[in-house]
């Protein structure tokens, strides 16, 4: 099957090539020529790994032997045994993304990953080894390092600020195993670690280091990362089904938590794939930009960032949406142009029929921090579930949706972390408390609710830290060249 860039027809790829160069030479994404077919109702009766083989072996028929590489990628690294539940919560039902090794939703796709390069590799008959380079503000970095650590044929090098994850977070990469792996603490904010992995990338040429591997990124625009991120919206769709929530053919809405628009447009694919699913709502916090691009059309990123307590959410350009205005039109032309705008002005305009497009499809909405903490304690108190910051979101959004438009049909909120792995703001939606040290938070979290504790959160502060190092900006080229 063809990939093609987002923002041309040409130098079409098969899939395997396009897992491994991520990216399209002209900076688009890659996009399949056509949408496969896949049997909606046979998928809906498999279980989670026939699903994730069946939807992830559709998408990317070019890489051989999905059934094993899907088993390889979950199998015992899942603390739910089909992977991802769909559990009822007041009137709505939760899709939990965070049973995973570290807790997050990136888990899904960054457990699979591997598996998908390293066959696409074997599939090219490539000698030399990838090297992964990730710049992280904290969940992506761990979540990769987890899903790379021992792969053969891959290394992986992740960089975060020094002084700006929080402190489970920088236990959880500090302590990490394995024996292709690199952690490195850089002086600076997320912005300098990233315009560092930016700056390889420029110089190294062919991307192919001194040290013969070549460099590569893990981050959600690759197609390989997207894929597997489809099917746990059949997954929830059939959680749904056999519960009688709905019958088959009836319409599930989704809110999802918008960062850089990965997730929620899986379920748009999974929708362009046949399944019913209503209207997708795109929850932001205060970072709104795509809530006003929803309402108007405009995309428009010259505004502050600003750092709230769903910190995978603080972002200002959502890479996946260039996807989406691709696959709503067709056009690469105007893609190209668009992002173009963006690049020079910071800002686009689509055109009416496309804005009327998108608004048939997609709902959007934020909530600010506040209203976030608010919505932790009131659906603990009103239902006994307790969300993690950006799952709040999603359900304060959805409640906007059903509020603002009257739409009953069945909602599913995405919980896209444990509430474990932002213990301070879940906890200081329930009760003012001043201990400083965060571990401490959790256990208070865990005995005012109840809630278990994930045990690779548990664990984490017990672990032998191997990864100490803090560099100098500068010194991140120097760093990676013959890993
Ligand atoms: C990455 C992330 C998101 C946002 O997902 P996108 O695919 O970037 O839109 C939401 N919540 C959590 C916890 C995340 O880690």
């Amino acid at each position: 099957m063809l990939y093609h860039s987002t923002r041309s027809n040409e130098n079409a790829v098969d899939s395997a090539q396009a897992v491994l160069n991520g990216l399209a030479p002209d900076g688009g994404l890659y996009v399949p020529e056509k949408l496969p077919q896949v049997d909606v109702q046979e998928i809906l009766k498999m279980d989670t790994y026939a699903m994730a083989t069946a939807i992830i072996g559709a998408m990317l028929p070019d890489i051989p032997g999905m059934e094993t590489l899907v088993h390889n990628a979950y199998s015992g690294k899942f603390s739910a045994s089909d992977l991802t539940p769909t559990v009822p919560a007041g009137e709505f039902s939760v899709l939990e993304l965070f049973h995973g090794p570290t807790s997050a939703f990136k888990d899904v796709a960054l457990c699979m990953l591997p598996q998908l390069l390293t066959a696409a590799k074997t599939q090219k008959g490539m000698q030399e080894d990838i090297l992964i380079l990730t710049a992280t503000s904290g969940d992506t970095g761990k979540a990769a390092l987890e899903g790379f650590k021992d792969v053969p044929g891959i290394k992986i090098c992740v960089f975060y600020p020094h002084g700006g994850v929080s402190k489970v977070q920088r236990a959880q990469m500090a302590t990490q195993e394995g024996n292709n792996v690199t952690v490195l603490a850089v002086e600076g904010n997320f912005d300098d670690a990233q315009t560092g992995v930016k700056n390889i990338f420029a110089t190294v040429k062919d991307d192919l280091t001194p040290g013969g591997a070549r460099l590569s990124t893990a981050n959600s625009i690759n197609i390989g990362r997207l894929a597997p991120q489809i099917t746990y919206y059949f997954k929830a769709y059939a959680d749904l089904l056999r519960r009688g929530t709905i019958q088959m053919g009836d319409k599930v809405n989704f809110s999802v938590p918008t960062g850089n628009f990965g997730d929620i447009l899986a379920g748009y694919l999974a929708k362009k794939l046949g399944l019913p699913v209503g209207t997708l709502i795109c929850a932001s916090n205060a970072n709104n930009v795509l809530t006003d691009f929803i309402e108007t059309g405009l995309y428009d990123r010259r505004r502050p960032l600003h750092k709230t307590i769903s910190p995978s959410m603080d972002i200002l350009v959502s890479s996946n949406l260039e996807r989406l205005l691709y696959l709503m039109t067709g056009d690469t032309e105007l893609v190209a142009s668009l992002m173009k705008q963006l690049n020079e002005n910071g800002f686009y305009q689509v055109p009416e029929s496309l804005q009327n497009a998108i608004r048939a499809e997609f709902w959007g909405g934020c909530c600010d921090d506040e209203q976030a903490k608010k919505t932790i304690g009131q659906v603990f108190q009103n239902t006994g579930y307790l969300c993690d910051t950006h799952t709040a979101t999603g359900w304060a959004v959805a409640e906007q949706y059903q509020e603002k438009t009257g739409d009953k049909t069945p909602m599913v909120v995405l919980s896209t972390a444990s509430p474990y792995k932002f213990p301070a703001a879940v906890l200081s939606a329930l009760e003012e408390n001043s201990d400083p040290d965060e571990f401490a938070k959790m256990d208070r979290l865990c005995e005012l609710t109840g809630v278990k504790i994930p045990e690779n959160l548990v664990n984490v502060r017990y672990k032998k830290e191997l990864h100490t190092a803090v560099i100098a900006k500068e010194q991140m080229l120097s760093k990676v060249l013959y890993l």
